[in-house]
């Protein structure tokens, strides 16, 4: 079916893509260059419960959203598996597919960022309720690396294996994300890629990210995506490859000997703002259009005061239209940083 809808696009000409939807603000980890221990310990205060998006709101906003344009829903955090019964929303997203808002020629894409902790108990369910791809997290195959970087003491056997059952379940290929930290990982990059040479998953470098302000960030600790694939390619040799789509946030880079590929995602020195066509939703329902946002415009206020789905969709649009976020290629020539920039576990990596 086709949708009269008109497509919005932001003051760059860029539409809306990609939605990722914050479930939780509460995690399992404490990886320091997101929620650091000594910030979040155990007198935090994260969001009272009536203050999170139900899941019927979740998939109400949903639902607009597609209609917009989107069509590819992350579900992240937090850590969205520690969101109770979050299999539920998965299944109530899936059902969106076959729903009057999405294009029958374009699928909508679900997908999920986890740290892979409790996956191995809650793969088969995710699947089970529609899950078709996943992105699991993992920094370090050493025990004192991994244990520093999620801030918990935990080594990554744990998470092996539920990377391991995430692909019996049938939610491979599986994306591995490793975020790389100079002086803390960087010496992992090589052994993470040989690890998952020739399984099928990819990983993804990621340059570690001024996201919030409180994660110590210093450009120093940034590994040059670059530098990843030059490591990377002397061990074994790579050439670029394609990106999927247009947009595409990691660059791929394949095994020359055809043992599979990597990705690269390089916001700090390459950033890709003027492709960048995702929101996010963080979990008390606030429209957020830039990672590096200090504010976003409340939806849960609206839609809990009785506004119909044609107003919360023109109150999307209204936002999306006037967007101007392109914070990446900024950074550098900006003299003066945003004041309070939100956090990552908020609005969703
Ligand atoms: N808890 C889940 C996880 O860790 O996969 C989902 C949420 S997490 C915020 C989403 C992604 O953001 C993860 O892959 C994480 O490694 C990445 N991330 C968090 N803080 C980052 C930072 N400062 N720079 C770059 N990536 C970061
Ligand atoms: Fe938790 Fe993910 Fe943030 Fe690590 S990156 S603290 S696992 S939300
Ligand atoms: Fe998109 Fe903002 Fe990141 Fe640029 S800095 S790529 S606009 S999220």
């Amino acid at each position: 079916m086709t949708t009269t809808t008109l497509i919005p696009r932001d003051t760059l000409g860029r539409t809306l893509r990609d939605l990722r939807i914050s479930v939780t603000d509460r995690c399992n980890f404490r990886c320091p260059y997101c929620m650091p221990a000594e910030v979040y310990g155990t007198r935090y205060k994260f969001l009272p419960k009536d203050e999170l998006l139900s899941f019927e709101e979740i998939t109400r906003l949903a639902r607009i959203f597609l209609k917009l344009g989107v069509n590819k829903l992350r579900l992240t955090g937090g850590e969205p598996t520690v969101r109770a019964n979050v299999e539920e929303l998965v299944s109530m997203l899936a059902g969106l597919d076959d729903g009057p808002s999405v294009d029958a020629e374009r699928r909508m894409d679900l997908t999920m960022t986890t740290n892979g902790f409790l996956l191995e108990q809650k793969a088969q369910a995710l699947h089970d309720a529609g899950l078709r791809r996943i992105t699991v997290s993992l920094d370090s195959l050493r025990e004192d690396v991994f244990a520093k970087l999620n801030g918990r003491g935990y080594g990554p056997e744990r998470v092996l294996r539920g990377i391991r059952k995430a692909e019996e379940v049938g939610l491979a290929p599986i994306k591995v994300n490793c975020v790389v930290v100079r002086g803390t990982n960087d010496g992992d990059i090589v052994d993470l890629a040989r690890y998952f040479r020739g399984t099928g998953h990819i990983v993804r470098f990621i340059e570690f990210m001024d996201v919030g302000n409180l994660n110590g960030w210093k450009l120093d600790y940034v590994v040059p995506a670059r530098e990843v694939v030059e490591r990377i390619s002397a061990a074994f040799p790579l050439e670029p490859a394609e990106p999927n789509y247009k947009g595409e946030v990691a660059e791929r880079w394949r095994y020359v000997d055809g043992s599979g590929e990597i990705g690269v995602i390089a916001s700090v020195t390459q950033p890709f703002c003027q492709d960048c066509t995702r929101a996010r939703l963080s979990t008390d329902g606030k429209l957020i259009t830039c990672l590096f946002a200090t504010t976003g415009k409340d939806l849960r206020g609206p839609m809990r005061d009785g506004a119909s789905d044609d107003e919360l969709e023109s109150l999307v649009r209204g936002v999306w239209t006037e967007r101007t976020d392109r914070y990446s290629e900024l950074r550098t020539a900006l003299t003066e940083k945003p004041r309070k920039k939100i956090e990552m576990y908020y609005i969703g990596g």
